[in-house]
C-alpha cells in the first residue's frame, strides 16, 4: 500500500464499503458509513469484562449434587461447547475476511472492537470453564466431536474458505458475490442465528436462578452480538445499495437456501443440547423459535420470510431483539464508566 504525495482530500462519493480503491483508508474523514462510527462509540460505552462477574454462586451450584439435574448439566455443556470456539470463529472472520477487504475506514474502525469483543467472548467462556473447574480439553473440543456443534461450524467454515485464500480479491463480479456471501453466513447465520438457541438455554437458566454468573456474563455477550448483527445487516445492506448487480434473484434464492440449511442444522443442535428439555423448553419449542428469528434476519436485507411462525419465547424478544441497550445494563455500565475514571 503507497500514499500519493500532494494527493487531494478523499471525495466522499468516492467511499465504497468495499472496492472503494483509491479513497484512502487511512483517513477517517471524510465519513460515508456514519451507523459503523455509531456502532463503535455505543460498544465503547458498552465495555465489559468477564472478571468483574463474580461466579462464586455458580461454583456452589456447580459442585452441588442436588442443584442441578443431568439434563440441565448435559444442557450447559453443550452450550458451551458450542460457544468456546464459536466467538475464535468469529474473530479470524472479522480478521481475516471484513477487515483484509473492506475499503471504509469507519467500519474498519469498528471491526477493530469488534474484533477485541469477540475475544472478550472467548475469554468469558475460558472463565466459566475454569471457574466452574469443566474439563477443557472435552469442552473446547466438542465442535470436533459432538456432531451437531460440528456440522454448524463446518457450514460457516466450508463457505468462507475462498474468502480466507490470501490471494483472493475483492472487484470481480463472481468475487463480490462470494465476499457477499461471506458476510451474509458469518452475520445473519452464524451471529444471528447459530448463537441463539444457546443464549435461550442460558436465559433459561437465569429465569430458574440457577448459574446467574455465567447467565449474566451471556447477556453481556448477547448485547454486544446483536450490534454486531446490526453492524452486519447495515454492511450487506450498504453493499446491495453500492452495488446492486450482486443482488440477483438467483443470488437471493441462494441466501434463503442458506439460512433454511442453517434453521435445521440450529434445530437439530437444539435436539443435542436437551433430548428431554428442560424449563418447560423442547426441541419442539426451538424449532419454532429459530424458524422465528430466521424469517427476522430474512427480513432485515429484504427478503421474504418463509415460515412466517409465532415466537414461542417472548421472554426472549425483550431480552434479545428489542433495542434494549439504553436501560438493560445501564446499572453496570454507569459503574464501569465511574471505576475507569477514578482508575485513571
Ligand atoms: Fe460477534
Amino acid at each position: 500500500m503507497s500514499i500519493t504525495k500532494g494527493a487531494p482530500f478523499v471525495d466522499i462519493n468516492k467511499r465504497r464499503l468495499i472496492n472503494g480503491g483509491d479513497a484512502d483508508v487511512m483517513q477517517l474523514y471524510p465519513m460515508r458509513h456514519t451507523f459503523a462510527w455509531e456502532a463503535y462509540l455505543a460498544s465503547n460505552a458498552n465495555h465489559w469484562l468477564p472478571t468483574e462477574i463474580s461466579m462464586q454462586r455458580d461454583i456452589e451450584q456447580w459442585k452441588s449434587p442436588t442443584a442441578l439435574t443431568s439434563d440441565e448439566r448435559k444442557a450447559f455443556e453443550t452450550v458451551l461447547g458450542f460457544f468456546t470456539t464459536a466467538d475464535s470463529i468469529a474473530a479470524n472472520n472479522v480478521v481475516l475476511a471484513f477487515y483484509r477487504h473492506v475499503t471504509s475506514p469507519e467500519v474498519r474502525m469498528y471491526l477493530l472492537r469488534q474484533g477485541y469483543e469477540e475475544a472478550i467472548h472467548t475469554h468469558a467462556y475460558q472463565y466459566i470453564v475454569e471457574s466452574l473447574g469443566m474439563d477443557e480439553s472435552r469442552i473446547f473440543n466438542m465442535y470436533r466431536e459432538v456432531e451437531s456443534i460440528y456440522n454448524k461450524d463446518s457450514m460457516v467454515l466450508s463457505l468462507n474458505e475462498g474468502v480466507f485464500d490470501p490471494s483472493f480479491k475483492t472487484g470481480t463480479f463472481e468475487n463480490d458475490q462470494k465476499f457477499l456471501e461471506n458476510m451474509i453466513v458469518f452475520s445473519l447465520i452464524m451471529e444471528g442465528i447459530f448463537f441463539y438457541s444457546s443464549f435461550a438455554v442460558m436465559f433459561g437458566f437465569q429465569r430458574q436462578n440457577k448459574l446467574t454468573g455465567s447467565a449474566e456474563q451471556i447477556q453481556y455477550i448477547m448485547r454486544d452480538e446483536s450490534m454486531h448483527l446490526n453492524v452486519g445487516i447495515n454492511m450487506i445492506n450498504t453493499i446491495k445499495k453500492e452495488q446492486p448487480e450482486l443482488w440477483t434473484p438467483e443470488f437471493q434464492r441462494h441466501v434463503i437456501d442458506l439460512v433454511k440449511r442453517a434453521v435445521v442444522l440450529e434445530y437439530t443442535f437444539a435436539q443435542t443440547v436437551f433430548p428431554n428439555g428442560i424449563f418447560g423448553m423442547n426441541a419442539a419449542g426451538f424449532k419454532q423459535y429459530i424458524e422465528h428469528i430466521a424469517d427476522r434476519r430474512l427480513e432485515r436485507v429484504d427478503l421474504p420470510a418463509q415460515y412466517n411462525v409465532a415466537n414461542p419465547f417472548p421472554w426472549m424478544s425483550e431480552a434479545v431483539d428489542l433495542n434494549k441497550e439504553k436501560n438493560f445494563f445501564e446499572t453496570r455500565v454507569t459503574e464501569y464508566k465511574t471505576g475507569g475514571t477514578l482508575q485513571w
